[in-house]
């Protein structure tokens, strides 16, 4: 018997944590399967795809810049998908494809089992319109916020995704400049700008002892957004590892039909990172 072969497709790809976080799983759950890297450029995607599912594989992770194109590949798409319009999670199904989405609710299971925060009723900024952003829109809104303010340094992307999710819920579109006054329960950074040290440049006002500060980014330690919202008084900020591991959990589920538990995985995640 063949184990099930698993992979994670981007570009670059070489420092995914998934091939870690998976094998973790695996042997918590008592699976037989192997989970490797696949680096695969843009104009090869669907090609390697296709032979990775044709030769066997059983299911495939998607990261930058796939998410899209991946989107595209499939014949099915649970309704988060759908709703994101883009797809980290593949598995073949009967004839085809089927394309999940597992960062949304990723994230939303990190705030709300491991972080303890309360979705409900609070007031959202999130820092970015890019890929990250749109996919988490869904699954907040339906932990039902009092409302999201996206901020973006291109306002019409802000204004559109904003625009794209109103009628879920009380969404506003702005740039970092022109954030609404007052505190908010919880800051999101879906921007990359911890990427390059960098951060969104936001009224120091939106931050306040109660606010959760959460940068998606993560490495070792703090991200320059987290170490910025504890210099101008956040109540606590985090790094986006727990939204990761907890996509992943999600994928495993898809997969395999077992969640695995994320909190050892967590653990040995931060201190090796
Ligand atoms: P995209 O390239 O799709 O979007 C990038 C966003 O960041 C845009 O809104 C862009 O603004 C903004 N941005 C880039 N540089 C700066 C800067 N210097 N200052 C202010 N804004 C900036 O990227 P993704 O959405 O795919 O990823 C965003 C982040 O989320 C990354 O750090 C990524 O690692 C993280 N992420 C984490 C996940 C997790 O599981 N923890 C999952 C997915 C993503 P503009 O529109 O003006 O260009």
């Amino acid at each position: 018997t063949s184990i099930d072969r698993y992979a994670v497709v981007g570009y670059p790809i070489q420092h995914s944590w998934s091939p870690f976080i998976h094998g973790l799983f695996a042997k918590q759950t008592g699976q037989a399967m192997s989970y490797t890297r696949l680096a695969v450029t843009p104009e090869n995607f669907e090609r390697d795809v296709g032979a990775f599912f044709a030769s066997g594989g059983k299911g495939l992770n998607i990261t930058v810049p796939h998410k899209q194109s991946a989107n595209i590949v499939t014949r099915y798409r649970t309704p988060r998908a759908e709703i994101a319009r883009a797809v980290n999670t593949l598995v073949w199904r009967n004839d085809g494809l089927l394309g999940d989405n597992t960062d949304g609710a990723g994230l939303v299971i990190d705030l709300t089992r491991n972080l303890g925060f309360d979705i409900a009723g609070a007031r959202i900024l999130l820092l970015g319109a890019g890929g990250a952003a749109r996919g988490v829109m869904g699954p907040l809104l339906a932990a039902a916020p009092e409302c999201i303010e996206i901020a973006n340094r291109t306002k019409q992307r802000a204004v559109e995704l904003a625009e794209e999710f109103e009628l879920l819920g009380t969404v506003r579109g702005c740039t970092f400049e022109d954030v609404s006054d007052g505190v908010f329960d919880l800051v999101l950074n879906a921007t990359s700008a911890s990427l390059q040290d960098d951060i969104p440049p936001i009224p120091r006002t939106a931050i306040g002892p109660a606010t959760l500060c959460y940068d998606m980014a993560y490495g070792k330690g703090d991200t320059a957004f987290t170490r910025w919202s504890k210099t101008v008084g956040a109540g606590r900020a985090e790094t986006g590892w727990g939204m990761l591991v907890e996509q992943a959990a999600e994928a495993f589920l898809l997969w395999r039909g077992m969640k695995p538990d994320t909190k050892p995985v967590l653990e040995a995640i931060k201190a090796q990172a």
